[in-house]
């Protein structure tokens, strides 16, 4: 062991491989972190923080005109995307010191530069006085993913997710493609910041994965709100359309003109030119570094985790992995993470969030479940005129009563869901969500007092 330069050399400094090498280096072991582009990763650089931002700013249209009916006055509003923008780039910018400190505090090397594995115990980092080999005993790979770029002509001048957070101006009319979560949240934005936005996906129905009647929901009401749904739908080309404009050609032959084009249609793990398979570490076909249950790649000596492993892509996930890494490597105490009961949502407005599964894999993998639904109109916008809706879903295994998802749309779900996420950890069952009292009034007390099972059951 003496022989490495460190014990544990970390490739990427986001959201997981901060965490690893922050806590091996408090646990006493000697670490070092490359990082290529920016400290804190995706999540927040280009991903969770900025996102979560600009949908702060994009909702403040819909509170102003819902304040009219509890007698406010705003007067003209406007919105301007250059403050926006500068004061967004002025928190990340806190934010890349704060890991910066929090790294150097812990006594983590921080190597500026994009690394790659020559052998299983030697990583390359491209520093700008010229390339610097560094042993260590273990290697982790914590290198995320990226956003896939498309491939139709013309898109070229389409944005990518990482894009959207550097855009000079806000455009007037905007193309998103994609059916995923971070292209719902995009339109989202874009459509409160006040963009005409068109969201194209050539499946029937975005958000796949996620429980069928939260998927038609969220789109009727994103519809209602006014962004424009093409179902079914595949983008061609992008042309050069006048003064500088996009012209969408889409496989019904139709064009429609915008002034920017958003692609999301999925991330691929960071895997490519690292020396992972020179190495000798077995890559999937999607590219994912594949581990074991404690993350160990085919090598020894290598590791991985969070989304360079292509399992759960959220920031909280790369997150425990790391914790759970460290503690089997430093610490001596083998753990893993148990995946089941991960909360989730999509920043959309409104906002889904869910927990636990939904009515499709229940029912695949128990038979027939119960199902408690219920949709409604939220007491704030009995004054406030807006049409905005609430859904909420149970869904209940019959034999042993335990709730094995909930599902939500409606302001605050997020919120209200990571509260339940505790409760489907701790196995909670129906009966005892009934017998739970409901805080009132609010939108979550329906979880709580839902006593009749859908009809068409
Ligand atoms: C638009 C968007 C919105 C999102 N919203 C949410 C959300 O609301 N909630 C949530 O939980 N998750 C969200 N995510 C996902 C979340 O950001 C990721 O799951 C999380 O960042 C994964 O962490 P990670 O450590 O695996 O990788 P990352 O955070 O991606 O970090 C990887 C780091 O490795 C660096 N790197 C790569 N290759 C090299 C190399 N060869 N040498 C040196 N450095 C390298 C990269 O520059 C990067 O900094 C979002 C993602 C996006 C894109």
């Amino acid at each position: 062991m003496m022989g490495y330069d460190y014990d544990l050399f970390t490739i990427g400094a986001g959201s997981g491989g901060v965490r690893a090498s922050r806590m091996a280096a408090r646990a006493g072991a000697r670490v070092a972190v490359a990082e290529e582009r920016f400290l804190g990763g995706t999540c927040v650089n280009v991903g969770c923080v900025p996102k979560k931002l600009f949908v702060y700013a994009a909702h403040y249209r819909e509170d102003f005109a819902d304040s009219a009916g509890f007698g406010w006055t705003v007067g003209d509003i406007a919105f301007d995307w250059a403050t926006l923008r500068a004061n967004k780039d002025a928190e990340i910018a806190r934010l890349n010191k704060v890991y910066e400190r929090l790294l150097h505090g812990a006594g983590v090397d921080i190597l500026a530069g994009r690394a790659t594995v020559i052998d299983p115990h030697t990583v390359e980092v491209a520093l700008p006085e010229g390339p610097k080999r560094v042993t260590a005993e273990r290697i982790l790979i914590a290198t995320g993913g990226r956003a896939v770029r498309p491939e139709e002509p013309g898109t070229d001048r389409a944005w990518i997710s990482d894009d959207v957070f550097y855009a000079e101006t806000l455009p007037k009319r905007l193309l998103v493609v994609g059916g995923g979560y971070i292209a719902l949240e995009m339109a989202s934005i874009f459509h409160g910041l006040g963009s005409e936005v068109t969201l194209t996906y050539r499946g029937p129905h975005p958000l796949r994965g996620f429980d069928d009647d939260v998927r038609t929901f969220v789109c009727d009401q994103l519809k209602a709100k006014g962004v424009k749904l093409h179902l079914n739908t595949k983008v061609m080309c992008l042309e050069e359309g006048d003064g500088g404009a996009i012209d969408a050609v889409y496989d019904h032959e139709e064009v429609e003109t915008f002034d920017a084009a958003l692609y999301a249609i999925g991330r691929r793990p960071n895997t490519e030119g690292l020396g992972l398979e020179a190495a000798g570490v077995t890559l999937n076909e999607r590219g994912a570094v594949v581990v074991d249950d404690f993350y160990r790649s085919s090598v020894e000596s290598i590791f991985a985790l969070g989304d360079v492993t292509d399992r759960v892509q959220l920031t909280p996930v790369a997150i425990e992995e790391a914790m759970a890494f460290v503690a089997t490597q430093f610490q001596d105490t083998p753990k893993t993470l148990d995946y089941a009961h991960i909360p989730t949502a999509v920043f959309s407005t409104p906002p889904l969030a869910c927990v636990g599964l939904t009515e499709a894999d229940a029912h695949d993998r128990y038979g027939d479940v119960h199902v408690y639904t219920s949709e409604f109109r939220p007491l704030k916008h009995t004054l406030s005129g807006s049409q905005e809706r609430c859904f909420m879903k149970l869904v209940v295994e019959p034999k042993s009563d335990r709730v094995l998802g909930v599902h939500m749309v409606g302001a605050d779900t997020p919120e209200i869901v990571q509260g339940f996420a505790v409760a489907l950890k701790c196995g909670a069952t129906k009966a005892q969500l009934d017998a739970t009292v409901g805080l009132h009034p609010t939108a979550a007390e329906e979880l709580v007092t839902m006593r009749e099972r859908r009809p068409d059951e």
